[in-house]
């Protein structure tokens, strides 16, 4: 029987992918999104994280993503960041597939990464087509030269996926002998489904969380703690 506490050691993998939600930034001392202390329980997304607000007051929208890039900056990668990356160093067929968009695992060394919500240090003109990377706090001028607004390159509510990010997110899983999962409350769908990929084709799969989810029982280990310390266990020091 396996025993589901146990935290194995990764080294015994070959193509891990690392899953990653807010739960694995939240030791840097970015908030969550859902449960105490989160940002929903703060803001309506309605407001500020979605297209309809967007069309209705892009300045107020911009001021909301302006302080997550302030809060991203003030902070920095923990160890789960950090060892995660050693482990892509060490382990070169390793991913990271995250639905982060603060930044934190090219902060800390990851050299891949995935990123299935966006991020919020790119910005786009839909109109021009074009998306660049932008580091600036605040994020100046708003608008493109062609006088439309730049608009943060993040997926907000009710957006869909990018059609290749998922795509390339789902090879990596379906491929992997070794699925990590850390710090996502598996409700935010399709990017939650993405573990049950690594179930169905076999792989190990890890979940690294303080509490309980929706697919915990699914899991053929689960770890209770922070990221930090569980990260430590499945790649002790050698
Ligand atoms: P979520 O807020 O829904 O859930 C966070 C999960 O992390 C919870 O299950 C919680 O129990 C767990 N957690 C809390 N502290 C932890 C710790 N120290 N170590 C490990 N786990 C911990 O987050 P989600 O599932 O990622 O979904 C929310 C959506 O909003 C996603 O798109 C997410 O990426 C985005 N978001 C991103 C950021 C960020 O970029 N840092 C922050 C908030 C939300």
């Amino acid at each position: 029987m396996i025993e589901r506490s146990r935290a194995p050691d990764l080294r015994g993998f070959e193509r891990i992918v690392f899953f990653t939600g807010a739960g694995v930034s939240r030791e840097s001392g970015i908030p969550t999104y859902r449960g105490r202390g989160g940002i929903w329980e703060r803001f309506d997304y309605r407001e500020v994280a979605c297209q309809r607000a967007f069309a209705r007051d892009p300045e107020k929208v911009w001021d909301w993503h302006d302080e997550r890039r302030a809060e991203a900056l003030a902070c920095e990668p923990n160890l789960a960041h950090r060892l995660i990356a050693e482990v892509q160093r060490e382990m070169p067929a390793t991913e990271v597939v995250t639905q982060n968009i603060d930044g934190l695992h090219q902060r800390g060394g990851a050299e891949r990464v995935i990123e299935l919500h966006g991020s919020l240090w790119r910005v786009r003109c839909d109109r021009e087509g074009i998306v660049k990377e932008d580091f600036s706090h605040p994020f100046q001028p708003r608008r493109c030269k062609c006088g439309d607004w730049w608009r943060p390159d993040v997926v907000w509510f009710e957006d869909p996926l990018d059609h290749e990010t998922i795509r390339r997110a789902w090879t990596a899983i379906e491929n992997c002998d070794c699925l990590v999962s850390i710090g996502t409350s598996a409700n935010v769908y399709p990017a939650a489904e993405l573990p049950l990929v690594a179930m169905r084709v076999g792989a190990v799969t890890i979940e690294v969380n303080p509490e309980d989810t929706p697919l915990s029982g699914l899991y053929a280990h689960c770890l209770r703690g922070p990221a930090t310390e569980m990260m430590r266990r499945l790649w002790p020091e050698s």
